[in-house]
């Protein structure tokens, strides 16, 4: 069973996404964490968003791999754990150039339907529930208030010891959105059958157990020990 989770950013898809797959003990498949990876491999080696030839040589030269079960997964890029590197600043701001050309998209849509395919898996992204598995047999789209999304993005951050104000984070968030969501390939939105959940003022807990007992409503079968 796919649980498709989409949403723009800041709006819980992770932090929510490795919790249900905890609960049910299923799969988690973070899938912006791979353009990210993507990105970071083009930033170290100088490869430009727009030089196409460049950009489908380094998404087949590279192997993701992730290791690990929820919530503690880890993603390795040709054997080095990046888990960290690519939620940098850097990687965050520029992540949406990169995700948008074809030779990008297909390749990464390919590999993670490789991934989620016959399992049970809990996938996030930006298309998951439109393009990548548009049979899944759930689907939510998680939304929150830019301010809320800016504050979470804060919490983030200061994880990573870097200092950011509410005003650059909604700012960045804005111009994020507006990249992801006027795309031409696969751009963020709402599939037709998805559930949408506004996250803003509810706790991870809420937000985890309203899809826990949305897949239990599907399944009811699903795992129950936690
Ligand atoms: O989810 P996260 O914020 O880590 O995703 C980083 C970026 O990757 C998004 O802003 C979006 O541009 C891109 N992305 C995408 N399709 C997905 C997942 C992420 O285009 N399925």
């Amino acid at each position: 069973m796919v649980i498709a989770i989409d949403g723009p950013a800041g709006s819980g898809k992770s932090s929510t996404a490795k919790l249900v797959a905890e609960k049910l003990d299923f799969g988690h498949l973070d899938t912006g964490a791979m353009y990210r990876a993507i990105t970071l491999k083009c930033l170290r080696e100088n490869v430009s968003h727009q030089d196409t030839d460049a950009l489908g040589h380094c998404v087949q030269d590279t192997t993701l791999s992730f290791s690990g079960s929820p919530p503690h997964m880890r993603l390795f890029m040709d054997d080095e754990d990046i888990s960290e590197a690519i939620r940098s600043d850097e990687v965050t701001k520029q992540v949406s150039d990169y995700c948008k050309p074809m030779v990008v998209r297909d390749a990464l849509v390919e590999q993670q339907r490789t991934i989620g395919k016959n399992s049970d898996v809990v996938c996030e992204g930006r298309d998951i529930g439109t393009v990548v598995f548009p049979e899944a047999a759930l689907k939510i789209f998680m939304v929150a208030t830019t301010e809320e999304r800016a504050r979470r993005r804060q919490k983030d951050f200061e994880r990573l010891g870097v200092k950011k104000t509410i005003a650059e984070l909604v700012e960045d968030i804005k111009a994020r959105d507006e990249k992801d969501s006027s795309r031409e390939n696969s751009p963020l939105c709402k599939a037709a059958d998805a559930i949408e959940l506004d996250t803003t003022g509810m706790t991870l807990e809420e937000q985890v157990d309203f899809i826990v007992n949305k897949a239990r409503g599907i399944n009811p079968s699903l795992h129950k020990t936690n």
